[in-house]
């Protein structure tokens, strides 16, 4: 027998023959390989189905009037939509959120205007369970098979696993975790982007950033934890923007924040906006924290065609910031050609004093201390100048709080400190008087560097016993961080050098808090020596924290004594050591040994 198989028979009655017998026309037709394609294509389409449908692969079909001649089951399903509705581009509109919409539309859109290519979105879809997946579309340009007309086919399949992954990532590399705003590299990308684009859209932006002035007591008083509820609630107010949705704000580190505002209206709005801010976060404190404002100090940068990049426009609203921060009569300052001026000299002073520490164009000048009941010197603090080759000498409080931020603060620390003790050791071989010598520390060299071992190494290499030097360190400093600042203390105090905290009833800490630190003396401000012949409160003052200071077992300094009213005050209060122009100036090392 045959292996074909006739599959199809088509009979027809024709007529009769001559002999009257009926005539059958019959056509058969050979199918085995129509068959053979047929269960090919449907094993091919089960296939299909079974690839589809367990990786969850929607198929989708629009036409260019917006019609969905075609989707696939998987597709109903994901969609949460009814098998037997029919499907337009609407319905499937309303499905997605409405912040992706047009992002779905300029999808389809793209595909429509290019052959041969796919093109892909991201949206969300409202899913069957009726909450919002992230899902990918993608769309590429055929011909329908039906009928011949163009149309964009595509697939669609969950991606919200994945999706909600990378926003996790996203949003530790980009939020800041007290907050929950930006931090620092988020604004400074989203800066940069919303700026090229200000250039063609021709809008103008302002970069704001501000800084709450003296959070620390905050910190101090209430806690660090109630000092994260604060800055937590200024991140909330400033969250508050009415400038355009494609602005922001972020935190960009410890107490400073910033806001990227777009500028629509009259400049006046900018320094408005800034004073509400201002007063919403001081109502604040004033409410939560026993009356104590939280002020600010802002800056501003505004943006303009041609103006230089995103990062200079950032630089220039935190100088401003600086500026602000600098004067206790502003809140606020606005850049302007007069900052530009500043920040070019500020540039040529940087430049000068990498310079100075090259050659060397420091000198210690020495300001005795004398104890108050004998009068004769007992110490002398070792103070910086800078010898300028066109300017003269120029103090400390214009090149110190620089070579800080420029990083080269430890160098000239080093050589203050080597200087002092040298010059210490050369007097006591000279047969002077035995007298301590003061170095200051700022905070940057206590708890960037390890101090603790320049000392010991310095002490060592210039011979110089530890009881002749003393570390002077500034108040505000040791409320940086307790626990270290204590380690530290200690650790200098077990080498045998003294410590002293300088510029006392500056800042805002007790007597009763700096008793818990280890130290052998303190200084009180000049600014209180002032004051004490003139008003009765600042005298009852001084005479409670010098009673105080006796009974923790602290050496008392009194400094910038300038007259003999403020001395003899000071003497009957039982002060310890008077370190003033009534005396001397700071000294030339040379003009100091007739003193001692
Ligand atoms: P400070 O440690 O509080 O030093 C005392 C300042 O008061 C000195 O200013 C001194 O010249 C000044 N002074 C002393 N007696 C009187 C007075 O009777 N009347 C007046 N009006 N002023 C008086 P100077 O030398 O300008 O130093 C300022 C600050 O710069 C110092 O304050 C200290 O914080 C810092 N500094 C000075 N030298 C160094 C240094 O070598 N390293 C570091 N890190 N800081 C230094
Ligand atoms: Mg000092
Ligand atoms: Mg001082």
């Amino acid at each position: 027998f045959v292996s074909i198989i006739l599959s199809l028979w088509c009979v027809r009655q024709v007529g009769y023959d001559a002999n009257n017998v009926k005539t059958i026309l019959s056509i058969g037709s050979d199918m085995t390989e129509k068959n053979r394609l047929k269960r090919e294509l449907k094993l091919s389409d089960e296939r299909y189905q079974i690839a589809m449908e367990s990786a969850d692969i929607a198929i989708i079909f629009v036409d260019k009037g917006g019609n969905v001649p075609y989707l696939s089951d998987v597709g109903f399903n994901l969609m949460g939509l009814e098998k037997n509705n029919s499907i337009n581009i609407e319905v499937l509109l309303n499905r997605i959120h409405p912040n992706d919409r047009d992002a779905f539309i300029s999808n389809i859109l793209d595909c429509s205007n290019n052959l041969k290519q796919f093109s892909a979105c991201e949206v969300r879809v409202l899913s069957k369970d009726e909450d919002f997946r992230w899902f990918t579309f993608k769309f590429k340009l055929i011909n329908n098979p039906t009928t011949g007309d163009p149309c964009m086919a595509g697939a669609f399949y969950d991606i919200n696993d994945d999706k909600e992954k990378d926003l996790r990532i996203e949003k530790l590399a980009f939020e800041d975790d007290l907050t929950g705003i930006y931090n620092r590299q988020k604004f400074l990308s989203v800066v940069k982007e919303t700026l090229i684009n200000a250039k063609f859209n021709n809008l103008r932006y302002a970069v704001v950033t501000l800084n709450l002035d003296k959070f620390h007591r905050f910190n101090d008083l209430f806690g660090v934890e109630t000092g994260d509820g604060i800055l937590k609630a200024v991140a909330d107010i400033i969250k508050y923007n009415p400038y355009g949705k494609d602005c922001c704000c972020a935190r960009l580190g410890n107490d400073e924040f910033a806001c990227l505002i777009r500028l629509d209206r009259k400049e006046e709005h900018l320094e408005q906006y800034i004073n509400e801010l201002s007063e919403r976060i001081k109502e604040f404190s004033q409410n939560q924290y026993d009356e104590m404002k939280l002020t600010i100090s802002a800056g501003a940068c505004i943006y303009m065609e041609n103006v230089e990049d995103y990062h200079d426009v950032f630089e220039r609203s935190i100088f401003s910031m600086r500026i602000a921060k600098n004067d206790p009569n502003k809140i606020y300052q606005a850049y302007d050609s007069s900052i530009k001026e500043m920040i070019l000299k500020r540039e040529v002073l940087e430049k000068e004093i990498v310079e100075a520490v090259e050659k060397k164009q420091f000198e210690l000048y020495y300001q005795p201390k004398v104890d108050i009941h004998t009068e004769k010197i007992v110490g002398a603090e070792a103070l910086i100048r800078w010898n300028h080759p066109t300017r003269g000498i120029v103090g400390p409080m214009e090149f110190i709080p620089v070579a800080e931020e420029i990083g080269i603060i430890d160098k000239i620390g080093l050589w203050t400190l080597e200087t002092a003790c040298k010059q210490n050791k050369l007097w006591q071989e000279q047969g002077l008087t035995n007298i301590k010598v003061s170095v200051n520390i700022t905070s940057i060299e206590f708890y960037q560097t390890d101090i603790v071992g320049v000392v010991k190494t310095t002490l060592e290499q210039t011979g110089l016993e530890p009881k002749w030097l003393e570390i002077e360190l500034t108040e505000s400093m040791a409320l940086v961080d307790v626990e270290e600042t204590i380690l530290k203390m200690n650790a200098l105090r077990e080498l045998g050098v003294g410590i002293s905290m300088d510029d006392f009833g500056t800042g805002y800490s007790s007597l009763s808090y700096i008793q818990n630190l280890p130290i052998d003396e303190l200084k009180l401000d000049k600014s209180f020596i002032n004051k004490i012949a003139l008003d009765d409160t600042t005298k009852n003052i001084i005479s409670a924290i010098i009673n105080l200071a006796k009974i923790i077992g602290l050496v008392v300094v009194a400094e910038g004594v300038e007259e003999r009213e403020q001395f003899n005050l000071l003497k009957e209060m039982n002060c310890n050591i008077i370190q003033g122009y009534l005396f001397a100036k700071p000294l030339k090392k040379d003009e100091i040994i007739k003193m001692m």
